[in-house]
């Protein structure tokens, strides 16, 4: 009933192409989602074979809310992580841009797992990627593909209806097809899956629900699909919680590379660069040490961060403390952070790692992560 004939267009026919390949109406399409199918149409004004059979509302979704054109991050934003960086250039960046060298033998592998802590630059380092090597970044977070389903779950079970009543029903499932059939027209491409555990994590026979299986199924059907393929997209995925990954997908994600917590040459440039930033930096040398020393073991890049923005507060609150009114304090009044400030803040901001987690970080990186 669904079968739709090939009908050669002339011209841009966007419309009647994906909605009837859809089964909708055409006037089910509104100008916000033509513009963004005709965006992706080819020179000949059809629309790709692969976002053919794809709903256009999804297709609008991930064009419009997963894929960032312009990630705007640089290698020189992120602190440390050298080895990191060297291996994503020879893995990814020299692949991208050359990609009449990288095949045969040395073709790269199309899966990367970064894990580690949270907070010390996965996502960066995606993004990264994306702007170094000229790739449209598409940004997903598995909660969002999940937490579909939860809502979904409840309901039914509010409702105390079965779940195959909703036509929401494998939403998950459409959208990840729509993310990759987007991806492969938009390559080079990065697909940054965050919190890619709770896709693919452990099979777990029992508690495992139908839906998150499918969806997890079909996830894998999608990376079988552009891996063996000569397709420019790189998936990576970001998780906090490395243990918890299938095996099936472990496989997939042939370069495992472990993002540790900042060194402390790390962090000192972190808190110089957020200061200069804002033209708030005075501090001595011995103070950075300091705050290094403090924040030694379990402070991630983004405690650190955090750290910053708390103790450039307390110059602010020290003047107001004082009396001065907030709408005639001048900028030029407030005194430089000092160090006092930053032990004040090492109170208020606790390091979101414990020495027990990195533990087993180390571990899981000595058994399945890449050294090289
Ligand atoms: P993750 O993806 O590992 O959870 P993010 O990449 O989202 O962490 O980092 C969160 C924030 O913390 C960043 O926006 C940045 O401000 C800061 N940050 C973390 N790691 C670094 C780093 N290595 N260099 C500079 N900033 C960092």
């Amino acid at each position: 009933g669904n079968f739709v004939p090939p009908i050669r267009s002339n011209g841009s026919n966007v419309g009647n192409m994906t909605s009837r390949a859809a089964g909708k109406n055409d006037d089910a399409l509104d100008d916000s989602t033509k513009a963004c199918l005709e965006m992706l149409c080819g020179p000949d004004g059809e629309l790709p074979e692969k976002l053919r059979n794809l709903e256009p509302r999804l297709i609008e979704h991930v064009s419009n809310e997963i894929m960032d054109q312009d990630p705007n991050v640089r290698w020189d934003d992120i602190a440390g992580l050298e080895h990191a960086k060297k291996c994503v250039m020879e893995m990814v960046i020299w692949p991208l841009l050359r990609p009449d060298i990288f095949k045969g033998c040395r073709s790269p592998g199309k899966g990367l797992l970064l894990f580690g802590p949270p907070g010390t630059g996965k996502t960066m380092i995606g993004k990264a990627i994306a702007g170094e090597a000229k790739a449209t970044f598409f940004y997903i977070s598995s909660s969002s593909l999940t937490s579909k389903w939860a809502s979904v779950i409840s309901l039914a079970l509010v409702c105390d209806y079965s779940l195959t009543r909703f036509s929401d029903i494998g939403e998950g499932e459409k959208l990840v097809r729509a993310l990759f059939g987007v991806a492969s027209c938009r390559q080079p491409a990065v697909i940054f899956v965050d919190e890619i555990d709770s896709l693919l994590s452990q099979r777990k026979s029992e508690g495992e629900h139908e839906s998150s299986r499918r969806l997890k199924t079909q996830f894998l059907i999608e990376m079988e699909g552009f891996d063996s393929g000569s397709e420019q997209i790189l998936l990576i995925g970001a998780t906090n919680r490395p243990q918890e990954l299938d095996e099936a997908a472990r496989r997939r994600l042939t370069k495992r590379l472990y993002i540790p917590l900042p060194s402390s040459e790390s962090r000192a440039w972190i808190i110089r660069n957020l200061l200069e930033k804002d033209g708030l930096f005075k501090l001595s040398e011995e103070d950075i040490n300091s705050i290094c020393k403090l924040t030694e073991g379990c402070y991630s890049g983004s405690d650190m961060k955090n750290l910053v923005k708390d103790a450039s507060m307390g110059p602010l609150r020290e003047a107001l403390r004082q009396g001065i009114e907030i709408t005639k304090l001048q900028k030029e009044d407030l005194r430089p952070v000092t160090l006092p400030d930053f032990e004040y803040a090492l109170q208020e901001v606790r390091p979101s790692v414990s020495l027990n987690e990195l533990g087993t970080y180390e571990e899981w990186n000595k058994q399945f992560g890449s050294l090289s």
